[in-house]
């Protein structure tokens, strides 16, 4: 892997002392934490960036030093973000990937979002109001409110932890998922 491609490879920064994860860092910002001695590497890729003098391991997650206070976000509502939050699992018959329906196998296109009180009756786009629905029950349940329909929720959609923003943007890497709640 070339230097100039390492450089723009994501490193997942870890709150001091609880290992909570604070955000998405490039290679670079963290090379600059590491080296200002306020982060510690916590994973390794196994490559390393190389100066005149020195060479760097290049991390894949770090993090700082000491702990320190963030108000939690509230999470960014995004429709990848709401589908990774229910797991591709369709709120109205719990259907997920893998699941059969219809002599049809489910892949992860057949997930959309629906929204629980539809657009057009003033519903938002907000965490409360979506969820994940399988292209089937979006249809059925179309922009009628889901009793209406003879539907149920099978869970209540909940406002995510911060966390769930780190996977949303889909660069996760095989080894911050131990540091990740799903
Ligand atoms: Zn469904």
């Amino acid at each position: 892997m070339s230097q100039a491609s390492i450089m723009q490879n994501r490193v997942l920064l870890l709150n001091g002392s609880t290992w909570e994860p604070l955000s998405v860092i490039t290679v670079p910002r963290a090379i600059n934490l590491l080296l200002a001695g306020k982060a510690i590497i916590v994973e390794k890729t196994g490559q390393f960036l190389h100066t005149v003098r020195d060479k760097f391991p290049v991390p894949s997650v770090i993090a700082l030093r000491t702990y320190i206070n963030v108000p939690r976000r509230r999470a960014h509502w995004s429709r990848k973000g709401v589908l990774v939050r229910d797991q591709y699992t369709c709120i109205y018959c719990g259907a997920k990937p893998g699941s059969l329906q219809k002599g049809k196998v489910l892949g992860k296109s057949d997930f959309s979002i629906d929204h629980i009180i539809p657009r057009s009756k003033g519903g938002r786009d907000t965490w409360t109001n979506t969820a994940c629905a399988c292209s089937s029950c979006n249809h059925r349940k179309g922009n009628r409110l889901y009793h209406e329909v003879g539907m149920k929720l099978l869970w209540e959609p909940k406002i995510p932890r911060t966390s769930y923003l780190v996977i949303a943007v889909g660069t996760g890497l095989e080894a911050w998922k131990r540091y990740i709640e799903y």
